[in-house]
């Protein structure tokens, strides 16, 4: 059971998830997936592409499939923190990035369901202490592959430019209200940009932030209805938030020819299991890819 002396305090994230990440790979609780990596471009975005190597695949389908719930309990091995009263902070076991943390609920809720206020101040907590990529898959259509609710973020260096591969094509977003289009996202979505002030966990920020998610919601025709006594699921989405912006792309499906896509495609990242995926992808585009699982823009 959580004690309050026991949450995390401030500006001490990052040193603890340093040092939680070396205890996990002591004690071999993360399995690591190496890549190489690539980059295809095309409609303006340097696509990343994550190619899975030979050997990593092999030991990722033989890695035991269950359908048990891995974040009740939890390995221990990959705790980090005690972010809220509602939410605990993991490590991803099978990390393609450093540092992969993921942010879940305490008590079992189901990943289809609307994200709650709790959601946005967890997410936010750890937002202020990491500067990185938060981001939610809605359902297994949205590339979600467990079902306890869990958000995820991936710390992002500091120096490099763009930070996203899909930055560049933000800059000409065309608002029309609280929210804007992307001109260069061919398919259907919803950007907002976020006031600078909005990461002070301090604030409401979580207030704004839960705000903003449902002002994205309505714009691409999500509903946000609350049933009796508890939030609504949603048809499938991705949520992608930074320190600066929240970009929601409601899905179709979750596999463009075998490749799962998450929220990270419609950030640029992309992973691919092999070469051959690798070459299909580069024939097809990957801006095309994102397209066939998103639903059609209006016109
Ligand atoms: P997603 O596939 O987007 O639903 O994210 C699920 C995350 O859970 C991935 O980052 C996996 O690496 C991670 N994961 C799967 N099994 C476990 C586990 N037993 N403990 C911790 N993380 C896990």
């Amino acid at each position: 059971m959580h004690h309050p002396e026991h949450l995390l305090k401030p500006s001490t994230l990052w040193p603890t998830l340093l040092e939680r990440t070396a205890h996990a790979r002591n004690r071999r609780a993360i399995l690591s997936i190496p890549t190489t990596p690539e980059v295809i471009e095309q409609s303006g975005v340097a696509f990343q592409v994550r190619v899975i190597t030979a050997l990593a695949m092999k030991a990722l389908t033989t890695a035991a499939k269950s359908n048990n719930d891995p974040f009740l309990p939890y390995d221990p091995d990959l705790f980090v923190a005690e972010v809220s009263p509602t939410h605990v902070a993991l490590l991803s076991k099978f990390n393609v990035v450093d540092h992969h943390l993921l942010i879940v609920t305490r008590a079992f809720e189901p990943q289809e369901m609307l994200l709650t206020r709790e959601d946005c101040a967890a997410l936010l907590i750890c937002l202020s202490e990491i500067d990185g990529l938060g981001f939610y898959n809605a359902g297994s259509a949205a590339g979600a592959s467990q079902r306890h609710k869990h958000l995820q973020l991936i710390p992002l260096p500091a120096l490099t430019e763009p930070r996203l591969p899909i930055e560049p094509l933000l800059r000409s977003v065309k608002m029309a209200g609280a929210t804007g289009i992307v001109p260069g996202l061919p398919f259907l979505h919803a950007y907002t940009p976020v006031e600078p002030d909005w990461i002070d966990p301090r604030g409401d920020s979580a207030s704004s932030l839960l705000a903003s998610y449902h002002s994205l919601l309505r714009a691409v025709g999500l509903s946000v209805e609350a049933t009796v006594g508890s939030p609504a699921p949603t048809a499938p989405y991705n949520l992608l938030v930074t320190r600066q912006w929240l970009l929601l792309v409601p899905r179709s499906e979750e596999y463009f020819e075998g490749i799962s896509i998450n929220a990270l495609g419609f950030a640029g990242a992309l992973l691919v299991k092999d070469t051959a995926q690798l070459a299909m992808l580069r024939k097809q585009g990957p801006m095309s890819a994102l397209q066939r699982v998103a639903l059609p823009r209006e016109p």
